[in-house]
């Protein structure tokens, strides 16, 4: 533990997993074991309370519970059977505002999730295509072998894995995993692909209570000085890398729109990471720019940094940033509770490509 107050403001979120059960059944199915549902209001969930609150943003699909009661959820057989996903609310996101736009269409979509392990963001995707009309899928990499099996053991729970048996109820949305460095995939034997998720990985410093994003040779420095000049080192490393992966994806011949996530609080890896992508060559020749607000999950009320755009303000609003463990009350944090718009940190960004007449025109 890390004595990290804000760890018991931020509420185990649960994501009901869409595949295997709707909602409102899973709701009927807490309530038949004793849990109480609570509304929105001024208190948020105390601890010892068997209680939870639905989430007023993406569709009722995202139920909130006291932290204190991560271990009971975890043993509860609506996880061990996958019809619930403990995912944070703000790594929802970025699946949802990938395809807020492809709803409603019967397009075939081949979605690609290029980082992907342990496979929360690929499921709750496999989920959102499972409602659509259309046969669309996905293809999910990652390259480390051991994370590589929890994302298939991840993908098989919640129904999503092609090929298995408890995928059989609907082949839409169905996953296809493939252990690969998404850097050396052969992008023309891809020329379907038309969305995708880019979550690659970072510093990992919006994460409440967790404290690998210090390499463990770093928390053990006594000099600050050095611990900090570490610190951008790495910074420095993580943002060459991640800003690779957007032009690496960018370069995908029929990508119209991906999401660039991260669970990091740091300018260097979210920010400017974004505007240099926007800056390259290869998003300038084919007309690669961010989407606007207006589809980037428009109610969530903290965007990027403005300091950071310019003065482009469509720019930071075309991003969500994320405080971990939000805007909290004094007296939410003596009370322990948990409420509902507090998360972990994190930051996600959309980039839609211009209409082929128009990139052609540039
Ligand atoms: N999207 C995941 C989720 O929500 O469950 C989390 C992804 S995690 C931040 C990043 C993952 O990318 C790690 O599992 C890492 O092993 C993998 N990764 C890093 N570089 C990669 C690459 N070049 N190709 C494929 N996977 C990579």
């Amino acid at each position: 533990r890390t004595g990290d107050k804000r760890a018991d403001r931020i509420p185990r979120w649960v994501r009901v997993n869409e595949r295997l059960v709707r909602p409102d059944e899973l709701l009927e199915a807490l309530q038949a074991q004793g849990w109480t549902r609570q509304e929105e209001g001024q208190h948020g969930l105390a601890p010892k309370r068997k209680s939870f609150m639905v989430s007023p943003h993406l569709g009722g699909c995202m139920l909130a519970f006291h932290p204190s009661q991560t271990s009971n959820l975890v043993e509860h057989h609506l996880y061990r059977d996958g019809k619930i996903v403990l995912q944070d609310l703000a790594s929802c996101f970025p699946a949802e505002i990938l395809l807020c736009e492809e709803a409603k269409t019967v397009a075939d979509l081949h979605v690609v999730d290029a980082t992907a392990a342990p496979g929360n963001k690929t499921s709750h995707l496999s989920a959102l295509l499972a409602k659509r009309k259309g046969l669309s899928r996905i293809t999910a990499f990652e390259k480390s072998a051991k994370r590589f099996a929890t994302l298939c053991a991840q993908l098989d729970r919640a129904g999503a894995l092609s090929g298995s048996s408890r995928c059989q109820h609907t082949a839409r949305g169905a996953v296809t995993a493939v252990r690969s460095d998404f850097m050396e995939v052969n992008r023309e034997e891809l020329a379907d692909v038309t969305h995708m998720l880019l979550d690659p990985s970072c510093s990992g410093s919006g994460i409440v209570g967790r404290l690998d994003h210090l390499s463990s040779k770093t928390a053990l420095l006594d000099e600050r000085e050095t611990e900090e000049e570490e610190q951008s080192e790495r910074l420095a490393h993580l943002a060459t890398f991640q800003l690779a992966m957007i032009e690496f994806a960018m370069g995908f011949p029929s990508l119209r729109r991906f999401c660039y996530s991260t669970c990091s609080t740091h300018v260097q890896e979210n920010e400017e990471v974004v505007l240099k992508a926007l800056k390259t060559t290869v998003a300038q020749s084919r007309g690669w720019k961010l989407a606007g607000k207006s589809s980037v999950l428009p109610s969530w009320p903290t965007r990027g940094l403005g300091s950071e755009c310019g003065s482009e303000q469509g720019l930071a609003d075309a991003m969500i940033r994320c405080d971990p463990g939000g805007s909290m009350s004094d007296e939410a944090t003596t009370n322990g509770h948990a409420q509902l718009e507090a998360t972990n940190g994190f930051f996600v960004t959309c980039f839609v490509r211009e209409s082929e007449n128009k990139s052609r025109e540039k």
